[in-house]
């Protein structure tokens, strides 16, 4: 018991129940022997997710090679040791005790525990520190010593949203604290690890709801003016600034629509106005169904939307596509004059605010298939349908 009596909870619990405790043993040759399957089998799974380099054991165990002195996660890409020069150890801090370092090319002790959750919270702490950089998920996929794959895989099992997403947000809720402390507009995007600042406009504008000056202004005073509506589609909602409409949205509960207002204009009041938008609402719902079209078959709404110059293009001309038919995406990226920047226009249609008075539902895959849609692919598949029956 003497030796045993030094050795944590946690180590005690790798130790092979046919180890014979000696008590004739240091503590360290204890540990040194006590992962170690004495007969050092081929059989034992550690060593083939070892041979696999099976990420999903990651911070499961840890093993160590007596001919490096150093130390892995089961994934390494480090060349395989010999099986007899391997010994497993539960967690990086029982092997640095007897005696191993940590190798420097898989950084074992950055996933602990073992819990996926572990794996990808270094995960986020990694985005976190590297928000300035261009964080593909091949670069990723290199540091944590994952495939892209299952890195992203793993990633939106634990938190829902892609590596790419979880960077964006980050970025966006470090803009929007440097904006609030009043930070210039060039400063803070920088400091929250935007690059250009083209593309944070181009980003930013459709995630803030508003240019990012306007944000910083806290201009946002503004009043908006709200109803919400039954519609085809499930629930709608119309809001409008003084100067025309500035959000058409859909979801199943109203609950849902005011929070997507409050996120999309956090500085703004918020009235509910049933009367003053019902004509809106009518039209809109006439122009759904197919009723009362013009001879440009189009729907002529006040909008009061703020969008960048690309966006702008690609929105007016999703305006000039006639009730009833669709383009593909490259077929709108060749219309306004820029034939490669294809999925820039497809980001474009997925940020466009107002459904419908934009039909960016009009803008499907080459060969005619649905593709994605803000609201959901249904909605999508319903007004094309509806208006494929008018
Ligand atoms: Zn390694």
């Amino acid at each position: 018991m003497t030796t045993n009596a030094i050795l944590t909870a946690e180590s005690l619990e790798l130790m092979p129940v046919r180890q014979p405790s000696s008590s004739t043993r240091t503590p360290e040759a204890a540990q040194r022997r006590s992962d170690a399957s004495r007969d050092h089998s081929n059989d034992d799974p550690r060593w083939k997710a070892v041979m696999a380099r099976d990420v999903a054991r990651d911070g499961e165990f840890v093993f160590a090679v007596s001919s490096t002195g150093v130390y892995c996660r089961p994934s390494c890409a480090a060349r395989r040791p010999r099986r007899e020069n391997v010994q497993f150890f539960l967690h990086p801090e029982q092997a640095e005790r007897a005696g191993y370092r940590a190798c420097l090319r898989c950084r074992p002790k950055s996933i602990s525990g073992n819990s996926r959750s572990d794996s990808v919270k270094a995960i986020c702490r990694f985005i976190e520190q590297h928000l300035d950089e261009p964080l593909t998920l091949g670069r990723l996929g290199k540091e944590f010593h994952q495939s892209p794959f299952h890195l992203q895989r793993r990633f939106k099992q634990v938190l829902g949203i892609t590596p790419r997403a979880y960077a964006d947000s980050c970025r966006l809720r470090l803009l929007k604290r440097n904006l609030q402390a009043g930070d210039s507009v060039t400063r803070a995007m920088y400091d929250a690890g935007y690059g250009s600042s083209s593309r944070l406009y181009e980003k930013t504008a459709s995630q803030l709801g508003m240019t990012p000056d306007k944000y910083r202004r806290g201009a946002i005073a503004a009043t908006i003016r709200y109803t919400c509506a039954d519609s085809p589609l499930g629930r709608m909602l119309i809001a409008a600034t003084d100067r025309g409409i500035c959000s058409i949205q859909f979801a199943r509960t109203d609950g849902e629509l005011l929070e997507g207002l409050k996120h999309e204009f956090p500085f703004a009041s918020r009235k509910l106005d049933d009367g003053g938008l019902q004509s809106w609402v009518s039209a809109l719902l006439r122009h759904m169904r197919g009723k009362d079209l013009d001879a440009s078959s189009s729907l002529s709404l006040p909008l009061d939307i703020r969008a960048t110059a690309f966006q702008r293009r690609v929105w007016t001309y999703l305006q000039s596509i006639p009730f009833g038919a669709t383009r593909s995406y490259s077929e709108v990226a060749r219309a306004i004059g820029r034939p490669r920047a294809v999925r820039a226009v497809a980001r474009a249609c997925a940020t466009n605010p107002v459904a419908v008075a934009i039909p960016c539902h009009r803008v499907v895959r080459q060969d005619g298939s649905m593709s994605g849609y803000r609201w959901g692919v249904e909605r999508k598949q319903a007004l094309l349908a509806m208006e494929k029956e008018s």
